[in-house]
């Protein structure tokens, strides 16, 4: 066992602090990594402060991360994947059964045994998994990813949550060239689901409720914005989508989206607010309509993703910060004040 510097949450009220934690001697399927980068997800956030703890509580200390871009330090004897000196990518997931259907299906997020990054029991040591802010994590190589080598690291990490979170749902949804799609909420995941829908082709109009990111919403490739608080711009966009992706993290009027959705138009919730919300059955009956929700993708997907973003050059925008400025980074986070995803340096916790 090694012990590695990290950063951590006592309580739903605490914030963020420096601590020690103990990290696993690689076993011989194990990758050691040394973590570079690590996105800051909203359900870090989510997580820190508790907001879930009806579907699955936290337990404290908590360290999350769970976007994270390191270069491999060591590995085990039967490790054929990675070598020493290999940059990488872990994301939601490091361990599973390997044998239920959904693993067998390549959607080893639905495992019944999924291990988390960070907030599951962790099988090797007792306690639970804790994530990527932190110097090293040691991962199943089954669970670790390739990351191509012309992308900037900071900017792949996030591609680990909110890049797989998106990328998932608009390739189920079937070929969408040329087809309407709103993505609602240009946060770290909807700003992703911008630079997917268009790399594939198609109509993308963001839902926003900052108008001061309707630039860069276009600039990402959106061909239109819609400020979700101006009635009349809502109102001209009614019943003419194909496919919305929702990505919003607090309580809205879901209903208002459903409205904007076409014959056999489908909405896929990927934000997960902490509330449940009143979903109009009228307004799914007239039109056929379809409300589905999503969860990140499974590892084989999720390199699937990171080639793709490789060929296509797509990295998330980021703020890259120092793990002391993360505090103020869940702050600003939830004033929607990010452009549009922090990633913490973490060669900034050997500072402390
Ligand atoms: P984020 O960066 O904070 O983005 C969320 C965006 O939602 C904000 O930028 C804002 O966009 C909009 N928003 C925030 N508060 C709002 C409100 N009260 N009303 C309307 N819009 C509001 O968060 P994220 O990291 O992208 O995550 C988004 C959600 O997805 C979180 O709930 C997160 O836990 C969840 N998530 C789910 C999965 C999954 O597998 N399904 C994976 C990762 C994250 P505008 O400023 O444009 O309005
Ligand atoms: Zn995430």
């Amino acid at each position: 066992m090694s012990k590695a510097k990290a950063y951590s949450a006592a309580s739903a009220t605490s914030p963020l602090v420096r601590t020690t934690i103990p990290r696993r001697d690689p076993t011989e399927h194990d990758v050691q990594i040394g973590i570079l980068f690590c996105g800051i997800c909203h359900s870090d956030l989510h997580t820190v402060r508790n907001e879930w703890s009806s579907v699955m509580a936290t337990t404290y200390p908590c360290v999350p991360g769970h976007e994270i871009v390191g270069r491999v330090t060591q590995i085990g004897n039967e490790v054929t994947g990675f070598r020493p000196g290999d940059l990488v990518g872990v994301g939601c997931m490091v361990d599973s059964d390997h044998s239920c259907p959904s693993c067998r299906a390549n959607v080893e997020q639905f495992c019944p045994d999924v291990t988390f990054t960070y907030n599951s029991p962790d099988k090797h040591l007792g306690g639970v998994t804790y994530g990527g802010y932190s110097e090293s994590i040691v991962v199943d190589e089954r669970f670790v990813l390739r990351v191509p080598a012309n992308l900037e690291s900071a900017g792949v990490a996030p591609l680990l949550c909110a890049g797989i979170t998106t990328y998932s749902p608009i390739r189920r949804w079937g070929d969408i060239k040329g087809k309407k799609v709103g993505v609602v909420g240009l946060g770290g995941l909807g700003h992703m689901g911008v630079k997917f829908a268009r790399a594939f082709g198609a109509r993308v109009v963001v839902f926003t409720t900052s108008p001061n990111k309707k630039e860069d919403a276009l600039r990402l490739g959106a061909d239109e914005v819609v400020v979700s608080r101006n009635a009349d711009e809502m109102k001209k966009h009614a019943g003419s989508f194909d496919f919305i992706l929702d990505t919003i993290s607090a309580d809205h009027d879901i209903n208002a989206y459903i409205h904007m959705l076409g014959l056999d138009g489908n909405i896929t919730l990927v934000g997960a607010p902490e509330t449940p919300f009143p979903v109009s059955a009228f307004a799914l009956l007239f039109g056929r309509k379809s409300l589905s929700g999503s969860l990140i993708g499974g590892i084989k997907e999720t390199q699937e993703m990171l080639d793709f973003c490789g060929e296509h050059n797509i990295t998330t925008d980021v703020e890259v910060i120092p793990i002391q400025k993360i505090n103020e980074a869940y702050e600003r986070l939830l004033k929607s004040d990010v452009k549009y995803r922090f990633s913490i340096e973490m060669g900034s916790l050997k500072l402390t």
